[in-house]
C-alpha cells in the first residue's frame, strides 16, 4: 500500500503515520526526519538544508527528489510506504508519479488531515520528542506521566526541533499554503484524495484514517499476507 499523508505542519502526520506503520506493516518515510539526520551528521545535504529548515522554508526539489528515490528503492519499502512530508510541491508530486510509473507502481491513496491554522501554532510550539524511542509529547496537551521520563521507554533524554518555535511556524504555514496546498487539486483530479478531520482527538483521527484505508483493495492483501 502506497500512501501520502498531506497536511500543514502540526496536523499530526507523523503521529498518524507511525500508527499506520504498525497496523499495515508498511514503512513511514518522513523527509523531515531524513533531513534532520543529514543535518545532525553534518553531511553536504545537511549543510545545504540547515539554514533553509531553520527559516521555515522548503529545501530544493532536486535534493528531495533524489533523497526520496533512493529511499523507496530500499528493500523495506517492498510492501509499501506512508509518505509524511513528501511531496510538498507540484514538481515533487510529478517526480513521484514518474518514479512509481517507472517501476510499474502507482499510489493507492492520498489522505489530507484537515486542521485550522489557528490551532497549529500552539500544537507545534510545545512539542518535544523522546530522544531514544521517538515518542511524541507536548508541554500543554500531552506531558509524560512522570515529568522528565518517557512513558514508552523510560528514557530521560528529550529533544525539541530547532524549527518548532512561534517565529518559524508562521513561515512554515505560509510555505504550506503557497507551495503544498496546490497538491490538493492535483490529487483530487486523480480521484485518490480522501479527507479526514485532523482537529479530532488522536484516536478518532486514527479511526477515521483506518476506515478510509481499510476500504482500499490493497489493505485486504496486506492483512492477509
Ligand atoms: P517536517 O518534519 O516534515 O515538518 O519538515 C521539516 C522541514 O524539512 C521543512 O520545514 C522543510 O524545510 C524541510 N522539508 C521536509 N520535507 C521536505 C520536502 N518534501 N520538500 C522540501 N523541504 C522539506
Amino acid at each position: 500500500m502506497k500512501l501520502i499523508l498531506l497536511g500543514p505542519p502540526g496536523a499530526g502526520k507523523g503521529t498518524q503515520a507511525r500508527r499506520l506503520q504498525d497496523r499495515y506493516g508498511i514503512v513511514q518515510i518522513s523527509t523531515g526526519d531524513m533531513l534532520r539526520a543529514e543535518v545532525a551528521a553534518g553531511s553536504e545535504v545537511g549543510l545545504q538544508a540547515k539554514a533553509v529548515m531553520e527559516a521555515g522554508q522548503l529545501v530544493s526539489d532536486d535534493i528531495l527528489i533524489r533523497m526520496l528515490e533512493a529511499r523507496i528503492a530500499r528493500e523495506d519499502c517492498a510492501r509499501g510506504f506512508i509518505l509524511d512530508g513528501f511531496p510538498r510541491t507540484v514538481p515533487q508530486a510529478e517526480a513521484l508519479d514518474a518514479m512509481l510509473k517507472g517501476k510499474g507502481l502507482a499510489l493507492d491513496a492520498v489522505v489530507e488531515l484537515q486542521v485550522d491554522d489557528a490551532a497549529l501554532v500552539d500544537r507545534i510550539a510545545g512539542r518535544f520528542t523522546c530522544a531514544k524511542c521517538g515518542a511524541g509529547y507536548h508541554d500543554s496537551f500531552h506531558r509524560p506521566r512522570v515529568d522528565g521520563v518517557c512513558d514508552v521507554c523510560g528514557s530521560t533524554e528529550f529533544t525539541r526541533r530547532a524549527d518548532d518555535n512561534r517565529e518559524t511556524v508562521g513561515a512554515r504555514l505560509a510555505a504550506y499554503h503557497r507551495q503544498t496546498a496546490p497538491l490538493l487539486p492535483y490529487y483530487a483530479a486523480s480521484g485518490k484524495l480522501h479527507r479526514v478531520d485532523g482537529m479530532a482527538e488522536m484516536d478518532e483521527v486514527a479511526r477515521q484514517l483506518t476506515s478510509v484505508l481499510d476500504a482500499l483493495p490493497e489493505a485486504e492483501v496486506l492483512t492477509k499476507s
